[in-house]
C-alpha cells in the first residue's frame, strides 16, 4: 500500500493544541477494518479514511487508529445505501409525488426485470424480420382500453401536452378557458408549455364562468386547437360554468379544428366504486369525442412514470412525425411495465387487487383499523400511539378535494418535529404527516406490518442519537 503519507501530526486547528492523528496506513491496518476493506476495496476504503481523519483534524477531535476504522466503517455503510431507498409512505397520500406516486404492479415489475436482462423486440418486428417501431408494442392494448383509434407513449404526461401542443398548434391559436390555465407542481404552468410548444394562447371566459359562445367567438382563421385541461387540482365553486367536452367537440369538429382533452390522471376504471366521485374516465373522454386525449401513466392508472397520448389516427400520425417525439421518447424498462400494468385492466375482477393504487385506495376500512391496533401497542417508550380516524386522499391532483376515510395512528409523548425526525431516520425511513402539533401515520398504505415492526426497533436509538 503506498498511502502510508497522510498524518496529522502536524496540523493545528485554530486555538487548540494540535492532537495527533493515525496515518492512513495505520487505520487500513486496523483488524476491525478488514472486512470493509475487503467488501468496499482498497480505493474506496482509504477515501473513506481520509475523509474521517480530514473531519476529525477540522474539528480539533483527538482519534486512535480504532476508533477511525470504526468511523470508517460507517462511512463506507452509510455511503452504500442508495440514496433513493425503499421507505414507508404513511403520509395518508396515495400518489405522493415526492415519494414517487404509484407502487408498480408485481406483473409489471417482472417485466422490467425481464427487458432489462434481454435483449427484446423493442423496434423489431419478429413476423417479418424487419424494423418495427416501439408504439407499436401499445397501440393494440391502449385503443382496447380507450376505445380510441391510435396511441402513442411519451415521458410523461407533461411530455404528452407538450409533444400535442407543438404538433398541432405551432404557429397557430389554442383556445384555452381562464377557468383552466392550470399550474401543477413542478413549475408545469399551462401558458409556459404553451409558449414552448410555439402555440398562442387564446385564453377565453373568465376564472369562473366560461360558455361555448366564448369559445365560438375566438376561433378563427389562425386558430389550431381548443385545449381542455383537467383541473386537477383545485376546483372551482359557487357560480361557475364550464363546457363539457362533448359540446367542444362538435364545435371543433363544425370548424375544422382540433379538441384537445388533457385529462390529467386520468383513470381508466369509474372511481364511484370506491366511494369517490365520479371522475372522466379516459374511454369517456375519447367517447366524448376529443380529437386527442392526454393522460399520465403513473397517477391512478397506477404504472410507471409515462404520458399516453391517445385518439385520431391522422393526428396520431402527426405527433409521432415530430422530431421533439424521439426526444421524449420511453425506453424498454418502461414499456415493458406500462404493457404489463395495462394487461391487467383485461381482468377487472383481480385488478384492485393486484394494482398496488387501487388495491390502496380500496381497502376496506375496518381492515386498517384492525391494523392501527395491532400496531399501537408496540411503541417503544415514551412514544404513545393512540389509534385515531383520518382521511387520507389520492394525491397527484386526482379528486383533490375529497378525503377516504381511513384510520392511523396518532404519536404523543415526544415533540412532533423530533419524532419526524427519527422516524425519517430508521433503516427504512417512515414519513408520516404532522397534523395539529401531533405526528399522525396513516396506515392505508402499509402493507407489510411484519416489516414496519422491525424497522421500529430502531427507533429508541433515534431518538437518543438525534442526527
Ligand atoms: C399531472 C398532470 C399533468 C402532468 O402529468 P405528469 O405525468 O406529471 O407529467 C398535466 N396535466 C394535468 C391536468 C395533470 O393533472
Amino acid at each position: 500500500m503506498a498511502d502510508a503519507g497522510l498524518t496529522g501530526q502536524d496540523t493545528e486547528t485554530k486555538g487548540q493544541a494540535p492532537r495527533r492523528l493515525p496515518s492512513v496506513h495505520a487505520v487500513l491496518r486496523e483488524a476491525g477494518l478488514a472486512q470493509a476493506l475487503a467488501s468496499f476495496g482498497h480505493a474506496m476504503s482509504v477515501a473513506a479514511v481520509r475523509e474521517v481523519l480530514a473531519r476529525a483534524r477540522s474539528t480539533g477531535r483527538g482519534l486512535d487508529a480504532a476508533a477511525a476504522a470504526g468511523e470508517t466503517v460507517d462511512a463506507l455503510h452509510a455511503a452504500q445505501q442508495s440514496r433513493l431507498r425503499p421507505l414507508f409512505n404513511l403520509t395518508g397520500t396515495i400518489l405522493h409525488t415526492n415519494l414517487g406516486r404509484a407502487l408498480i404492479a408485481q406483473e409489471a415489475i417482472d417485466a422490467a426485470v425481464q427487458a432489462m436482462r434481454h435483449a427484446v423486440a423493442l423496434e423489431f418486428d419478429l413476423d417479418s424480420g424487419k424494423r418495427g417501431e416501439r408504439d407499436d408494442l401499445l397501440r393494440d392494448i391502449l385503443r382496447e382500453l380507450t376505445g380510441a383509434e391510435d396511441a402513442t407513449v411519451v415521458n410523461n404526461n407533461a411530455a404528452a401536452v407538450l409533444l400535442t401542443l407543438n404538433s398541432l398548434g405551432q404557429g397557430k391559436g389554442a383556445i384555452v378557458s381562464r377557468g383552466e390555465l392550470i399550474e401543477i407542481g413542478g413549475a408545469f404552468r399551462m401558458p409556459d408549455i404553451m409558449a414552448r410548444a410555439g402555440a398562442r394562447l387564446v385564453e377565453v371566459g373568465t376564472t369562473n364562468r366560461t360558455h361555448l359562445r366564448d369559445y365560438e367567438g375566438a376561433i378563427d382563421a389562425e386558430t389550431g386547437l381548443i385545449l381542455k385541461v383537467h383541473t386537477s387540482n383545485y376546483r372551482i365553486e359557487g357560480f361557475t360554468a364550464s363546457v363539457p367536452a362533448d359540446r367542444l367537440a362538435g364545435l371543433a369538429r363544425a370548424r375544422g379544428i382540433a379538441l384537445v382533452d388533457d385529462l390529467g390522471s386520468g383513470t381508466l376504471v369509474d372511481l364511484a366504486q370506491f366511494g369517490l366521485p365520479h371522475e372522466p374516465t379516459v374511454r369517456e373522454a375519447v367517447a366524448a369525442e376529443a380529437d386527442i386525449v392526454t393522460f399520465s401513466g403513473d397517477k391512478l392508472l397506477g404504472g410507471p412514470q409515462a404520458g399516453f397520448i391517445v385518439g385520431r389516427k391522422d393526428l396520431i400520425a402527426r405527433i409521432n412525425a415530430n422530431p421533439m417525439k424521439r426526444a421524449l421518447r420511453v425506453d424498454k424498462m418502461r414499456l415493458a411495465a406500462i404493457e404489463a400494468t395495462l394487461r391487467l385492466y383485461r381482468d377487472p375482477e383481480r385488478l384492485v387487487r393486484k394494482l398496488p393504487t387501487l388495491r390502496s385506495l380500496a381497502r376496506p376500512l375496518a381492515g386498517i383499523e384492525a391494523c392501527a391496533r395491532r400496531l399501537a401497542p408496540a411503541f417503544p417508550p415514551p412514544v404513545m400511539a393512540q389509534v385515531t380516524p383520518c382521511a387520507s386522499q389520492v394525491g397527484s391532483g386526482a379528486v383533490p378535494r375529497e378525503t377516504i376515510p381511513s384510520f392511523g395512528l396518532a404519536l404523543r409523548g415526544v415533540p412532533a418535529e423530533t419524532l419526524a425526525a427519527a422516524f425519517r431516520a430508521l433503516p427504512m425511513p417512515v414519513i408520516g404527516r404532522i397534523s395539529e402539533g401531533t405526528l399522525l401515520l396513516d396506515l392505508r398504505c402499509l402493507e407489510d406490518e411484519a416489516a414496519f415492526l422491525a424497522n421500529l426497533a430502531a427507533l429508541p436509538d433515534r431518538l437518543a442519537n438525534p442526527r
